[in-house]
């Protein structure tokens, strides 16, 4: 069955806007919203949805979440951005913060997420050749197959998407791409003296949601020590409550060497980004060596300790995983024969379609969008479903009725 796209004036006008004056670097499903609230988001027809995307998770809190959106108001109107070429009076609360809400001696602040990646690097690199001791240029970094860390040159570097790379080179050296998952291919790599860190999600987000085996990020951690290696977490998609608990890291009781966070760090107001490491790492990066001109703003460090403040409040790690495990049993309730897997933590989860053709995740996802539900493919065969984690019961079963509806266009 083929799923037939209404598609109002309004709507086609706002789609004809971005595709003429827009890069067309994205291809989104054919919905205008302007409108969101909680786990939904209205259209510029005021239909109404579930957002089963959440920004990519940077919405965790919910859109517009009310306590967030009061802290970033009031500090939009007495300050908003000096540059750290001078203090402000945010900044150092928000480092004590943050140091003290995960644990770590500093924090260095930055906007995006791929920018907290590229300063993850630099500091790993920094280490190595100033206290590991590894000579110039020679430090290298273990990554694995399928990740997706962002989209800057030296991010796409390792990445082995070809879509992410195709002439976009000549990249940046000094990576060593290894297979998910596989401590034995860990362990091998990390043989090489060279080697300065190992960079891993905790779970792969992008590429379907990959959980590892458990046991996994444990046991590369260890080998990290044993080789004097930094572990690396980019929890910039899988921290902030979203797999279930505060980091996915903590699953397994695993404290990274460097913490890499973003997206929900600020409720979906801004991008605000963030590394946190020890005084034995930070401490080798001096003034001039880095930085960036938004990074830290005032506005950014305020919102950012509210958003932070309400994933502990309002419990979201413990709501998401009492309602990623109902989700995920009601799905399997479905019985339907196009689920191939369904499979995530938390509320970070994804179904693989079963014997799907080539554009069964997009197809889905536009039945999903007309029976009242958002939600974008990551692959072919693949669709992520990370609702706001502010999402209770009783609109988890609406949502999975609304999957099992949508279901039967695959048919
Ligand atoms: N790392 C991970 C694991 C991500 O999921 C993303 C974005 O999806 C990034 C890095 C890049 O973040 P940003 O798009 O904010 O640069």
């Amino acid at each position: 069955m083929q799923t037939i796209i209404s598609m109002s004036e309004k709507t086609n006008h706002h789609i004809l806007l971005e595709e003429q004056y827009g890069a067309h670097n994205y291809h989104p499903i054919p919905v205008v919203l302007s409108r969101g609230k909680g786990v939904y988001v209205w259209d510029v027809d005021g239909n109404r949805y579930y957002d089963f995307l959440s920004g990519y998770s940077a919405l965790n809190q919910g859109h517009c979440h009310s306590k967030i959106l009061a802290a970033f108001l009031e500090q939009a109107q007495k300050l908003t951005l000096t540059s750290r070429a001078f203090y402000n009076d945010m900044l150092g609360e928000f480092e004590q913060f943050i140091t003290n809400y995960f644990g770590y001696d500093k924090v260095i602040p930055m906007n995006t997420g791929v920018e907290a990646v590229e300063t993850a690097i630099k500091l790993c690199r920094k280490w190595a050749y100033e206290i590991k001791g590894i000579s110039k240029e020679k430090a290298k970094i273990i990554v694995c197959e399928g990740n997706f860390h962002g989209r800057t040159t030296t991010v796409i570097s390792f990445s082995n998407d070809p879509d992410s790379r195709n002439n976009f080179g000549p990249f940046t050296p000094g990576f060593e791409i290894i297979p998910y998952n596989d401590i034995a291919a860990l362990e091998k790599a990390l043989s090489d003296k060279n080697v300065a860190g190992f960079l891993t999600e905790p779970i792969q987000g992008e590429a379907g949601v990959v959980v590892p085996e458990d046991g996994y990020l444990s046991k590369a951690k260890q080998l990290c020590e044993v080789y004097n290696v930094l572990f690396i977490a980019d929890e910039i998609q899988t921290g902030l409550a979203r797999s279930g608990k505060m980091l996915a890291c903590d699953h397994e009781k695993v404290r990274p060497d460097i913490l890499i966070l973003g997206k929900a760090l600020s409720g979906g107001m801004m991008p605000v980004s963030a590394v946190l490491a020890d005084n034995e790492i930070m401490m080798t990066l001096h003034p001039g060596e880095h930085g960036s001109t938004y990074g830290g703003n005032p506005l950014a460090c305020k919102t950012a300790m509210v958003a932070l403040q309400v994933l502990k409040d309002e419990k979201l790690a413990e709501n998401a995983e009492t309602m990623g495990q109902l989700f995920r049993n009601e799905l399997n309730q479905l019985h339907s024969d196009h689920i191939g897997i369904i499979r995530g933590k938390g509320l970070l989860n994804a179904i693989v379609i079963a014997h799907a053709s080539k554009n069964a995740a997009w197809d889905l996802c536009l039945q999903l969008k007309e029976n009242g539900l958002l939600a974008k493919p990551t692959h072919e065969d693949r669709i992520r479903l990370t609702p706001p984690l502010i999402i209770n019961k009783d609109q988890i079963m609406e949502s999975v009725n609304i999957i099992g509806k949508s279901l039967s266009c695959l048919d």
